[in-house]
């Protein structure tokens, strides 16, 4: 391999932030080389994805697909594995630079950790590492030389923001929200919407399960909790703003008055790069941002009347410990029984809520307790969800 180029490892790759960071390497191939993919389930985009970016090696969580995965890539000379355990010890590798954690949910923690305590920068896509552990993986990433840059497009612009400013200075973080879906619905429609309508997100091009977290804006608590950790501010000080257009992607606002914003067309291709490229600007392929096409941009408070979950952010950080963990994994288990139509939209709230009050409250979890509490919320949802 050529030493001069970044090595990066896709946590995630047959997803949509995977294929998006795929096509960024393309476009650079001067640049960067993959050293390692990894799947959750999918066999066939993922043997497509070896065959073209020839990595080292290629794994694939679903252990029942190792043999599949074997015989596709037999004689290409690329190591294949399988399992978590395998891709935890990926994570350590020393012919990886970078690596993009662009899985979604809680299972992108544990690697995470790994790839932090092995001093790798980080491309964080992952949401969720920061929304169940935020506090224990800070006090790590304080004491490590691993940098963290966030893909997020809401915290990318949040970081371009502060390029040359003083973090002392902020006096508060602006998170803009699409508002989903069903922004405009009234109140009582939204006991009888479907996952169907909720998957035709306006303006964002996103995996199911994030995309029903931004109909229900728990997409969006979940990242004034990511901002929290990333950008250490605290919780009072972030706010979201409904942005229908998803031109201004965020805004920091400074003890002066001034507000900065980030805008560009809602594509995830431009913070993926900026992430890949440490902040340096990559072509993107994007196309333009013409203003006068947009003619207006307007925003509005989130109706938390309606969208209850955003104000679990704000509940989850004043009551801290394991609490963001059981939201987290709560969600899971509803957002996934939603998709499936075995509950309504309303319920997803509800299995959140009361998850939060069955599972026990630890103050200073440790991994092995945020582990724990991951496994007893899901089973205690599960359990809401069969009696519904
Ligand atoms: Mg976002």
């Amino acid at each position: 391999m050529n030493q001069s180029k970044k090595r990066i490892a896709i946590l995630g790759s047959t997803g949509s932030i995977g294929i998006q960071t795929l096509d960024i390497i393309s476009r650079n191939p001067a640049l960067f080389e993959v050293s390692t993919l990894i799947g959750g389930s999918r066999l066939e985009p993922l043997v497509a994805q070896a065959k073209a970016y020839n990595p080292k090696r290629v794994i694939i969580a679903d252990e029942r697909q190792k043999g599949a995965l074997t015989a596709a890539l037999s004689g290409s000379g690329i190591e294949v594995a399988a399992g978590d355990a395998a891709i935890a010890e990926s994570m350590l590798a020393d012919d990886t630079d970078m690596v993009v954690t662009a899985t979604v949910g809680y299972s992108g923690l544990l690697p995470t950790i790994r790839a932090i305590e092995s001093g790798k920068d980080i491309a964080l896509a992952n949401k969720e590492t920061l929304v169940v552990a935020g506090e224990l993986v800070s006090e790590m990433l304080s004491k490590s030389h691993t940098r963290v840059i966030p893909v997020d497009s809401e915290h990318s612009a949040i970081y371009q923001c502060l390029v040359g400013e003083d973090s002392a200075k902020i006096k508060q973080l602006i998170i803009t929200a699409s508002g989903g879906p069903f922004r405009t619905l009234p109140k009582e429609a939204l006991a009888s919407v479907t996952a169907a309508q909720a998957l035709k997100h306006p303006n964002w091009d996103m995996g199911a399960k994030i995309t029903i977290d931004s109909a229900t804006m728990l997409n969006k608590a979940f990242e004034i909790i990511e901002a929290r950790w990333l950008f250490n501010v605290d919780g009072d000080k972030i706010s979201a703003v409904v942005h229908p257009q998803s031109i201004v992607h965020s805004m920091v606002e400074f003890e002066d008055g001034a507000v900065k914003a980030q805008l560009g067309i809602p594509d995830m291709h431009l913070p993926i790069s900026y992430a890949l490229g440490e902040t340096h600007r990559l072509p993107t392929g994007e196309r333009p941002l013409t203003l006068a096409d947009y003619r207006t941009l307007t925003f509005e408070a989130p109706d938390t009347d309606k969208f209850p979950c955003l104000t679990l952010a704000h509940y989850s950080l004043e009551r801290g410990g394991n609490t963001a963990c059981v939201v987290n994994a709560a969600n899971e288990i509803a957002n996934e029984a939603f998709r499936r139509d075995q509950i309504g939209f309303n319920d997803i709230f509800d299995v959140i809520t009361r998850t939060i009050g069955l599972v026990g409250f630890i103050e200073r979890p440790t991994l092995d307790d945020y582990i724990a509490t991951n496994t007893e919320a899901r089973n205690i949802a599960s359990e809401l969800i069969k009696k519904k």
